[in-house]
Order: structure tokens, then C-alpha cells, then sequence
């Protein structure tokens, strides 16, 4: 069995992820973990994935609040990436739609598409359209090419890699901005093995030969770690607001819980 990154010999971990109860293997070349049997998830997505998630959601986007991770997502790309007032926007995964309302204050994109298989989170603006349906079973002739396309803790959920990447460009996106966790973290690495639906885990090397393979040149590529928010480590509230005012959200850090870039195929 050989590694879907970089072709490699895969090595047994004598791990099994619970969620779909397939063993993981890892590439010691690249630095990546798999699982290398397929596993139909379409329902999971549209039913499942989200739903102990919804309360919160309704509650913070009846406010059109954004929270501090939004923040900090948009920050960053805004730095690395020149993006103008009035652009076309794909987001693959849209989730609860909070990286639309932030670029919309910021950027007023002319569209946003978001491709999410959950019907549940659908927002109704003037320049949102949904998709309800996973990225692998959208028509790409229905997205506008030279798009910014943006996708946030996906990467990992994809099984076929190299069709993924093959249909992302077909789209021809003016630039791919992503996360995934950064499984060069022991404590990401465990989690991410255990408790998600994660096909794959990456490192920063692994996403490198990974999006150079597939034709994508790299603008950014940082290991973040979060300041004012944390999945892991919960800032109290008043930190929390100081950390807010003085936009300190975040830092570039070795073996930070997150892995983001930016990337656009090569002309
Ligand atoms: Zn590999």
C-alpha cells in the first residue's frame, strides 16, 4: 500500500479510527497518516456531522456576530492575499456560514457561494447561493471561474485526493485558501485520529508535496496557533475581549494546532 501524497510504502500503525473502524497508516516520507479504504459518507454529512452544533449557530447568526476565530481567518488572509471589494467567493464546507458574514462586512463580495451538504445552515442574503451537497458531487460548470476559493477542516474529510484537486482546478480558482489541523501536534495528532472522520492527516511537509504534486504554487503556508480562541485551551472571557481589542488572535508557531495557506495554481 503506498502513501496517496507521495506514493511511498505506507507503514501499519496498529491504530484504528473508531468513526469509520478502518486502521491508519503512515508515510514516513512525507509525514502523513491515512486511511486507505473508502468509506460512504454522503449521508453522514447532510444528517449527521453537525447536528449537536445547530443552537449556537441560530443564536450568534441572528446577531450577525463574529466570533474571534472568524476574525482572525479573514486577518490573515487579508495580509498574504490582495483581495478587492466586489469578488467572487466558493467556499467549500460553508459550515455555519461565519466566514461569509465577516468577508461580506469587510470585502462585500459580488457572490458567495457556499457548498455545504447541510441544508440546516443555509442564510438567506442577496449575495449567498447554496449548494447542498458535498464538493465532490457539485457540476463545476455551475461555479464562476477565477473565483477566491475557500476551505476551512475539509482536506482532512476527503478521501480521493487527487480527483479533489483535479476538479478544483477545473473550476480555475484566482487562489485556494485553507486549513486543516496540524498533525505534527501530538495532541491534534491524537485527536484528529480518534474523534473525527478524517481520511487523512496532514503535516506541513505532506501539504507542501501535496499541493506542489497538483500544480498549486505556494503564497503562504504558516502552522498557526490560536491566542483568543482555542478549541483546546479556553481563554476566559475578559482575555478573551483584550486579545479582541488588540486583534492579537493568533501567532505563527511551531507545531501550532492549525496549518493554513494560500495557494494558486500555476499558470
Ligand atoms: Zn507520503
Amino acid at each position: 500500500m503506498n502513501c496517496p501524497i507521495c506514493s511511498n510504502k505506507l507503514k501499519e500503525t496498529g491504530k484504528i479510527n473508531p468513526i469509520f473502524n478502518k486502521p491508519l497508516f503512515f508515510c514516513d516520507t512525507c509525514v502523513s497518516w491515512h486511511i486507505i479504504e473508502n468509506v460512504d459518507v454522503s449521508t453522514y454529512y447532510k444528517e449527521e456531522y453537525h447536528k449537536n452544533y445547530q443552537y449556537k449557530i441560530n443564536f450568534l447568526r441572528k446577531l450577525n456576530l463574529t466570533g474571534n476565530r472568524a476574525i482572525a481567518n479573514y486577518a490573515y488572509f487579508n495580509k498574504n492575499f490582495k483581495i478587492s471589494i466586489g469578488e467572487e467567493f466558493i467556499e467549500i464546507g460553508g459550515g455555519t456560514g461565519d466566514k461569509f458574514i465577516i468577508f461580506n462586512k469587510k470585502k462585500k463580495p459580488k457572490q458567495y457561494v457556499i457548498i455545504e451538504p447541510d441544508v440546516r445552515f443555509n442564510i438567506n442574503k442577496p449575495n449567498v447561493a447554496y449548494m447542498n451537497n458535498l464538493f465532490n458531487e457539485v457540476n463545476s460548470e455551475n461555479l464562476n471561474p477565477n473565483s477566491i476559493v475557500i476551505m476551512f477542516h475539509v482536506l482532512e474529510h476527503v478521501f480521493d485526493l487527487n480527483s479533489f484537486f483535479e476538479k478544483l482546478k477545473s473550476i480555475k480558482p484566482k487562489c485556494f485558501y485553507f486549513e486543516v489541523p496540524n498533525c505534527n501536534n501530538q495532541k491534534v495528532r491524537e485527536d484528529s485520529f480518534i474523534n473525527h472522520p478524517h481520511f487523512h492527516h496532514f503535516t506541513k511537509k505532506s501539504v507542501s508535496v501535496l499541493l506542489e504534486k497538483n500544480g498549486l504554487k505556494k503564497l503562504s503556508l504558516d502552522e498557526i496557533e490560536p491566542i483568543s480562541y482555542h478549541p483546546y485551551i479556553k481563554p476566559n472571557k475578559i482575555m478573551k475581549y483584550v486579545h479582541r481589542i488588540f486583534a492579537k488572535h493568533e501567532e505563527i508557531k511551531e507545531n501550532g494546532i492549525y496549518l493554513r495557506g494560500i495557494y494558486k495554481f500555476s499558470d
